[in-house]
C-alpha cells in the first residue's frame, strides 16, 4: 500500500530510465502506471489513459487479455523453463514455429529466436556474414542500412539503425555498418527540387550508388524497416519499394526485413513486407508477437538460408539462454490465436483502419498540422508553424513535439513525439468509439498545443 507520491520517489531514487533525461525528470512528473485493460491504462494516481501507442508498438492484441495470462500459466505449471540448444526442443517452440511459418511468406519457414527485436538484429548481423563464408564469400560483409533507423539498443542493433545521437555515445557503429538516406518526403525531399515520386526513386538509388561504391562483393545485406517505425513513421513515396525491389533482384545481397514493429497487422497485413509485396530472405520480429506480454523476438530465415546452415560440419555458434522460453513461447502462440480468431490484421485492413485514417486525415484541417499520414493503424501527424508553408519548421527541433505530447498525456492520451512530428500506434482491438475518443483528445491536445506556441511567439 505505497502511496502513489512514494512510488514516484522511489522510482526517482532507484529506477535508471531507458532514453530519459533523468536531469529534468521531476520526482512528481513521473507516470506510474498501474493497471491495463483493452486500450485503456490507469496510473497511480487514477487517471484512465487511451493507450495511443500499445506499450512500445507492442500490444496489438489489446492489454488484459486473460486468455494469454492463462496460457503462460498452465506453461509455466507444466515446463517453466527449457531451452532449445544441442539437439533439445520443447512442444510450445515446436508449435510456434509451425505457426509462425503458416503466417510467412511461402519461402520462409525456420525461425531461431532470441528475447527482443534487438537481440534478433545482433543474431541478423552474425547471421548474414557467417551465411556468406559458408558460401566461400567471406568478404561479404557489409550491411546497408537508411540514417534515422532504429534497429535496436545493442551495440549491432545501435550500429545497424541510424540514429546520430546513439552512435555518438559508445563509439558507434562498428565497423562494416553503412547507412545511406531514408525515403523521408515531408522532412527532407519536400526541401528538394524533385517531386515525391522523383524523391522516392532517387532515394532507392541511393542503395544502388552505395553498393557500386562499396563493391557488390564486399555487401552482405540491405536492412530496413518496410515502414520506418521509431524513425518518425516513415511512409517511403509509392515509387520507393518497387525501385528498391529491382536493384535488389539484379544484386547478389540479402534483403533484411525489420519486422519488429510492421509485423503481426500494424499495416493490415501479417507483415509490413506483405504490404509493399516484398521478398525478403530474412525478418527479425518481435513485439507483436507476444503483444508484449512476455519478451521474446526472432529471425525469420528463408529455405535458401535455412539450406545452407543444415549442410553437413556447419555449426551456427550462437544463441542466448532465454530464447524460445517455453513461457514466451506460450505467450506468442495464445497471442496469434487471437489475432487470427478475432480476424484483427484483416479488421485493420479493412474497418478500424480506413476509419481511423479518415479520420486522422481530417487533422490535416488543423493549422498546426502539415502532414497526417496512416498505413494501417500507424500514423504520424507533422506539426508545422505556418500551413500556407509546409517547407517551414519549428525553430528549436523537438520542442513543439515535447510540448505536445505532454498536453497530449494531460487530455488523458499517449501519444509519442519523433522530433516535432506526433506518432500513433494503438493496439489493433481499438474500436470505433475509442477512434473517436482518441481523435478527439488529438484536436484539444493540438489545441493547446497550438495556444502555447502562439503565446511564445
Ligand atoms: N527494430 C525496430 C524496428 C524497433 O522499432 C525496435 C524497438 O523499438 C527494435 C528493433 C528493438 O526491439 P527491442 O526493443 O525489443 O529490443
Amino acid at each position: 500500500n505505497v502511496s502513489s507520491h512514494d512510488l514516484k520517489v522511489l522510482d526517482h531514487k532507484h529506477h535508471l530510465h531507458p532514453f530519459t533525461d533523468h536531469g529534468a525528470l521531476g520526482v512528481d512528473e513521473r507516470r506510474v502506471i498501474a493497471k491495463a485493460d483493452g486500450v485503456w491504462l490507469w496510473d497511480s494516481d487514477g487517471n484512465r489513459i487511451l493507450d495511443g501507442m500499445a506499450g512500445l508498438w507492442c500490444v496489438n492484441a489489446g492489454h488484459g487479455r486473460q486468455e494469454i495470462v492463462e496460457a503462460v500459466r498452465a506453461q509455466m505449471s507444466e515446463l517453466s523453463y527449457y531451452n532449445t540448444f544441442f539437439k533439445t526442443s520443447h512442444p510450445p517452440v515446436i508449435e510456434l514455429s509451425e505457426m509462425l511459418a503458416g503466417l510467412t511468406p511461402d519461402h520462409i519457414n525456420m525461425v531461431m529466436y532470441g528475447s527482443s527485436g534487438s537481440d534478433a538484429n545482433d543474431t541478423i548481423l552474425r547471421l548474414v556474414r557467417t551465411y556468406w563464408a559458408l558460401q566461400g564469400q567471406p568478404d561479404k560483409k557489409v550491411v546497408i542500412s537508411r540514417k534515422n533507423a532504429y534497429h535496436g539498443s545493442t551495440m549491432a542493433g545501435a550500429s545497424l539503425g541510424g540514429m546520430g545521437p546513439m552512435h555518438s555515445q559508445g563509439g558507434l557503429p562498428i565497423p562494416g555498418i553503412h547507412h545511406i538516406d531514408q525515403p523521408y518526403w515531408f522532412g527532407e525531399g519536400m526541401m528538394t527540387d524533385m517531386n515525391e515520386d522523383e524523391f522516392g526513386l532517387w532515394a532507392a538509388r541511393e542503395l544502388e550508388r552505395a553498393i557500386e561504391e562499396i563493391g557488390e562483393e564486399n555487401v552482405a545485406a540491405f536492412i530496413a524497416e518496410p515502414i520506418q517505425g521509431a524513425g518518425g513513421v516513415i511512409v517511403p513515396p509509392s515509387t520507393y519499394w518497387p525501385e528498391v525491389k529491382r536493384i535488389l533482384e539484379s544484386r547478389n545481397i540479402l534483403f533484411i526485413a525489420d519486422e519488429v514493429i510492421c509485423g503481426f497487422g500494424r499495416t493490415g497485413e501479417w507483415f509490413g513486407s506483405g504490404y509493399y509485396d516484398l521478398k525478403p530472405d530474412l525478418m527479425t520480429i518481435a513485439k507483436g508477437l507476444t503483444s508484449g506480454y512476455l519478451p521474446l523476438g526472432g529471425v525469420l530465415v528463408s529455405d535458401e538460408i535455412a539450406e545452407v546452415l543444415h549442410r553437413e560440419n556447419v555449426e551456427f555458434f550462437h544463441g542466448y539462454t532465454y530464447a524460445s522460453h517455453p513461457a514466451c513461447c506460450a505467450a506468442a502462440i495464445a497471442n496469434l490465436t487471437i489475432l487470427k480468431r478475432e480476424g484483427l490484421v484483416e479488421r485493420v485492413r479493412d474497418q478500424i483502419g480506413p476509419y481511423f485514417q479518415k479520420q486522422w486525415k481530417a487533422l490535416e484541417s488543423h493549422p498546426m498540422v502539415g502532414q497526417a499520414r496512416m498505413v494501417g493503424l500507424f500514423g504520424a501527424l507533422e506539426l508545422v508553424p505556418d500551413e500556407n508553408d509546409l517547407k517551414k519548421r519549428f525553430a528549436n527541433e523537438g520542442k513543439v513535439g515535447t510540448i505536445t505530447r505532454d498536453h497530449s498525456f494531460s487530455n488523458g492520451l499517449v501519444m509519442r513525439a519523433v522530433r516535432d512530428s506526433m506518432i500513433i500506434s494503438p493496439p489493433l482491438s481499438i474500436s470505433e468509439e475509442e477512434v473517436d475518443l482518441l481523435i478527439a483528445s488529438t484536436r484539444k491536445t493540438l489545441d493547446d498545443a497550438w495556444n502555447d506556441v502562439r503565446k511564445q511567439g
